[in-house]
């Protein structure tokens, strides 16, 4: 059975979108196919990583009992995804994706095993990635039938024509929306004000969005 290279397990507290609060098993995999401009995660697989079969992966998943769901987390899961296809048949835990939304073919391979997608919608303002549009919009498509919400992390050069693509997105495939201000270390990079300004600006597009900042950083967990 082939191994892959982990990054890390470790058991936390979910700071991000409407599952916040909700303990976790985070699995974070190596390598990304994206390059965001306020990415801070440590997702190489240069130094620190742990290597699993997928049946070693699954024994140590299975053996936490207090769990909400576990976050397959990374660098982007979805890479992994023959690995995937081996290990999640074989956990009944259930499956919370945190993924760029960018792989929809990949997505499709495992969608069965997924219960909870976690879904970025990269704007250009403040990732750098451009024309992520259409690979979000393939990729809501196929989410089709498993719970899905958004996430856009959002600065101040935010722009009405992404607000404008970001609700249309929502509206077509009818996900919630949740805004979250780029942190520096435990602050946002944007005033309470500006944050403010931004979901009724969205708010005035569509109705099912939400204002989350970065909660585990507050918490001063991972
Ligand atoms: S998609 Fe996520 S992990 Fe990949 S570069 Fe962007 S923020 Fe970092």
């Amino acid at each position: 059975m082939n191994k892959i290279k982990i990054k890390e397990i470790f058991e936390s507290i979910q700071g991000e979108g409407p599952y916040v609060g909700y303990k976790q098993l985070f699995v974070r995999f190596c390598n990304c196919n994206l390059k965001c401009n306020y990415c801070d995660t440590e997702f190489s697989s240069d130094n620190d990583y742990i290597e699993y079969d997928a049946c070693e992966l699954a024994d140590a998943v299975n053996s936490y009992n207090t769990i909400h769901s576990v976050s397959l987390t990374g660098g982007e899961p979805l890479l992994a995804v023959d690995f995937l296809k081996d290990f999640l048949p074989r956990t009944d835990k259930k499956i919370y994706l945190e993924t760029n939304a960018t792989l929809a073919d990949k997505f499709e391979e495992v969608k069965p095993f997924i219960d909870i997608v976690s879904a970025d919608i990269k704007l250009e303002s403040s990732t750098g990635i451009k024309d992520s549009i259409k690979f979000h919009d393939k990729f809501f498509d196929k989410c089709r039938g498993v719970e899905t919400f958004a996430k856009i992390v959002f600065n101040n050069e935010i722009t009405d024509e992404e607000i404008n693509n970001c609700c249309v997105l929502g509206k077509k495939y009818g996900i919630e929306l949740v805004l979250q201000p780029v942190m520096e270390n435990d602050k946002m990079t944007v005033t309470s004000e500006y944050a403010a300004q931004i979901l009724d600006k969205f708010l005035e597009k569509y109705e099912n969005v939400r204002l989350i900042p970065q909660v585990h950083k507050f918490l001063d967990v991972r």
